[in-house]
This record gives C-alpha cells, sequence and structure tokens, in this order.
C-alpha cells in the first residue's frame, strides 16, 4: 500500500478483510518482497511529489516491470498513467466529473465482475481520456472509462474502498495469485512485523 497521502487506511481494511496482509510504504526497500501495489486515492499532485521525494519512482517502475500486479485508484489512476510514471498507457482527466460538488455514486456493471452493478462512489474523479490499444476498457460513465487494465495494471477512477462490495479488490488480488511473486509471501510478513 502507497501510504504517503490520500485513504490507503481504507484500502488496507478492504484487503485485510479478504485475508491479505497490507504493508504501508514510503520508502523504496519497503516494497521488496511485496507481491502486488495499492496506490490509493487522494491528492495525485501530494502523492507524486512524495514518489519524487522518496525516490520511489524507479522502484515503482522496477515493481511492474518485475509483472507485480498494480491497482491505481482515483488519484492512484491518475499517477500510473502517461502524465506521471506512464506504467499504463493512459491519459487521465482530472476532476472530469466537476469538483468536489459533483461527486456522484453510481451503479457500474463492470467487466469480469459479474452482472450485478457495482456501487462505485466518484469524489473529484478522473475520468481516462485516451486508452492506448493495448488498454482494456471494463467501465464506462458517460461513454468515458472508469475501469481499465493492461497486463497488470489495474485502474479505477473511482473508490472500491470506501463500500462493503470488494469484487474489484478481489479482482486485483487474482491477478497477483497468478504472478511468480508468489514466492515472496513470506518477506511480506516480515516487513509488516517491521512496520508495526
Ligand atoms: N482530484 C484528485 C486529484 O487530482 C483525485 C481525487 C481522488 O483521489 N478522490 O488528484
Amino acid at each position: 500500500m502507497l501510504a504517503l497521502q490520500g485513504d490507503f487506511e481504507a484500502h488496507s481494511a478492504a484487503l485485510s478483510e479478504l485475508g491479505c496482509h497490507p504493508v504501508e510504504v514510503r520508502r523504496p526497500q519497503q516494497l521488496d518482497g511485496l507481491q502486488a501495489l495499492v496506490l490509493p486515492g487522494g491528492e495525485s499532485t501530494t502523492i507524486a511529489k512524495g514518489i519524487a521525494a522518496g525516490g520511489l519512482e524507479q522502484p515503482l517502475r522496477d515493481f511492474a516491470g518485475s509483472g507485480r500486479p498494480l491497482l491505481g485508484t482515483c488519484a492512484g489512476l491518475i499517477l500510473l498513467g502517461c502524465d506521471h510514471l506512464g506504467l499504463i498507457d493512459i491519459e487521465a482527466r482530472r476532476n472530469a466529473f466537476g469538483r468536489q460538488l459533483k461527486s456522484f455514486e453510481a451503479d457500474l456493471v463492470v467487466d469480469g465482475l459479474g452482472d450485478e452493478p457495482l456501487r462505485a462512489v466518484f469524489i473529484r474523479a478522473p475520468w481516462i481520456e485516451r486508452l492506448g490499444p493495448d488498454v482494456e476498457a471494463l467501465a464506462e460513465v458517460d461513454g468515458h472509462a472508469v475501469v481499465a487494465r493492461q497486463g497488470n495494471v489495474l485502474v479505477c477512477a473511482f473508490h472500491p474502498e470506501l463500500t462493503d462490495d470488494l469484487r474489484l479488490h478481489a479482482l486485483f488480488l487474482s491477478m497477483a495469485d497468478r504472478t511468480p511473486a508468489d514466492r515472496h509471501a513470506s518477506a511480506v510478513a516480515g516487513a509488516a512485523t517491521s512496520l508495526s
């Protein structure tokens, strides 16, 4: 869990409910041995500054390059896109639905999560303005992609950590299950102890 700013605690709680042992990451060494990484919602400018100040940019690229899954939600989507880390071939439009007053909820059918719509909480959310040819859009609002995936990188414009519906987190974890990083499980447990 990238824990520089934003609502990383809510994500950690959601992942704990699914049986994970989330570890808070603020320094490059804390990425060692992790199986997957979440970039939470928050303020993308602030988190981007923290990434630069903490020397995390290249380590995050290396992490993605190793094939381990990344999930970026809201500000995390912006950070994973081409304007920042470039780990998924999308361009995000910040505050695309308007500012705080225009925050809203919607029931979204997301490809891969069954027919039952997912309650999606949008807070000053981005949408995906451009998707590269290798990016798959998994859900849209008003014709704009709001969930997308390219290989081991999953992004969504809303806040799945703020509802009880954990299907998006479960999809993300299923991506982690399929990576060779499973062998790092014991190292994750060790890192969790050192951070507690
Ligand atoms: N509007 C915020 C930004 O640009 C994102 C909001 C959020 O993560 N809920 O960075």
